[in-house]
């Protein structure tokens, strides 16, 4: 949690979400730091933290952002898929994908709003042993819903 310029204990996208939490990487932190979200991604981002992230924030308490966008550099690090939704839109194949992984203390509590909203995901794979979700938001490729357990 960042405190923003006017002082008040807020993220910079909504009450509990920053931008800067979208560039991480546990793994790979100087490749992390050359991640740059364009305006379009902020304004797509800002959306997803408005309306789905906290909202579930709301639900079950802090979620840790494991990984947001990826640099192409990243993703072949992290041994991500070829054209994965983490390239935000430097991804060729599903124009406007964005995918963020989270996690949180309370995963059955996580799980159960997850898929209550799945037709709100594009994607939403659920690492239960890894303990992480990915969460794929709508490109332009008419899929929703989609649930994987991995
Ligand atoms: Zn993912």
């Amino acid at each position: 949690m960042q405190i923003n310029t006017n002082g008040l204990d807020m993220g910079d996208l909504t009450k509990n979400f920053s931008e800067w939490e979208f560039k991480v990487s546990e793994g790979y932190p100087l490749l992390a730091a050359q991640i740059v979200i364009t305006p379009a991604e902020r304004s797509q981002l800002l959306c997803v933290c408005k309306f789905f992230l906290q909202p579930l924030r709301n639900y079950v308490g802090t979620i840790t952002v494991t990984s947001g966008k990826r640099t192409r550099l990243l993703n072949i690090a992290v041994d991500g898929a070829e054209n994965s939704d983490h390239l935000w839109s430097a991804n060729p194949v599903r124009i406007g994908a964005i995918a963020v992984d989270i996690t949180c203390e309370h995963l059955n509590l996580a799980e159960k709003w997850l898929i209550e909203r799945r037709d709100m995901l594009r994607h939403l794979v659920i690492y239960r042993d890894r303990k992480f979700f990915h969460l794929g938001f709508p490109a332009n490729d008419n899929q929703y819903g989609k649930v994987t357990r991995a």
